[in-house]
């Protein structure tokens, strides 16, 4: 089965709502709507940003999708500081992203709360992006492929072959994320084959083989294409490269 490649810009605590508009408009004057049919671009805005970002893409019809960088495990209620994923789905997010390495390690969260969160997204309507990866200890020990397989089992736990068909998987180590050292093209694949493994003893062949793999950690439009020809590895997710309009439509481009 053939993936189409998503791009994912994480833009994390980054850009108000006006700049936010300012990118979005510089990311589709960049990116000649041709290039839509082979890969799917997504920016991932603050949740300040969001409503300004689906104003620019509704009013001028733009090929990309919008999603968020994290979502609650709650539907409504006494949560304070809390975002549900129906409020998201409102406001026409295709994307939840669930587990970034940054929510695991400054805000504590563990498999147990990505489960929830990524059950949360799915109840919504929304497309999880499920991130995984290993810390430099783990993967200096050799035990990468072991331990992104158990964050992954637990982060899936339970869940339906239906709903795991539905779900993105973002492989990010944590020691390429933002430091400027990119994974090479094989410890991607090493890693995200190992995930298209796993999917398919959780669910089937078959769904395996559709759901996207991406790898996240320090890409560039200088090591995206190398990255993603690897059979698979079906995208990426970009922190510091997608707040740079030119630079991220590149990078798309060459995906
Ligand atoms: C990320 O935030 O998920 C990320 C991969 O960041 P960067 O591309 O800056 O390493």
């Amino acid at each position: 089965m053939s993936r189409k490649p998503l791009i994912a810009g994480n833009w994390k605590m980054n850009l108000n709502h006006l700049e936010a508009i300012g990118l979005v408009q510089k990311i589709a004057f960049a990116l000649p709507a041709k290039y839509f049919d082979k890969v799917d671009v997504t920016v991932i805005p603050p949740f300040t940003d969001l409503r300004s970002v689906q104003t620019v893409v509704e009013g001028d019809k733009l090929l990309l999708t919008y999603g968020a960088q994290d979502v609650s495990q709650h539907d409504s209620g006494a949560y304070t500081g809390e975002i549900s994923g129906s409020m998201l789905a409102k406001l026409g997010a295709t994307y939840a992203v669930v587990g970034h390495s940054e929510r695991r390690t400054l805000h504590g969260e563990d498999d147990a709360t990505v489960l929830a969160k990524t059950k949360a997204a799915l109840k919504h309507g929304l497309t999880p992006i499920v991130c995984i990866g290993e810390g430099l200890d783990i993967r200096e020990a050799g035990n990468q492929v072991e331990y992104n397989l158990e964050q992954l089992r637990c982060s899936l736990q339970g869940l339906s072959a239906a709903d795991i068909a539905k779900v993105v998987v973002a492989y990010e180590p944590v020691w390429a994320i933002g430091t400027g050292r990119v994974a090479t093209p094989s410890d991607a694949q090493e890693v995200c084959g190992a995930i298209r493994a796993e999917l398919a003893k959780l669910a089937s062949d078959e769904v395996a083989a559709g759901v996207r793999v991406l790898y996240g950690g320090s890409v560039s439009s200088k090591n995206v294409g190398e990255i993603v020809a690897e059979p698979d590895v079906d995208g990426a997710l970009v922190g510091g490269a997608s707040l740079k309009g030119e630079e991220f439509a590149t990078l798309c481009a060459i995906a």
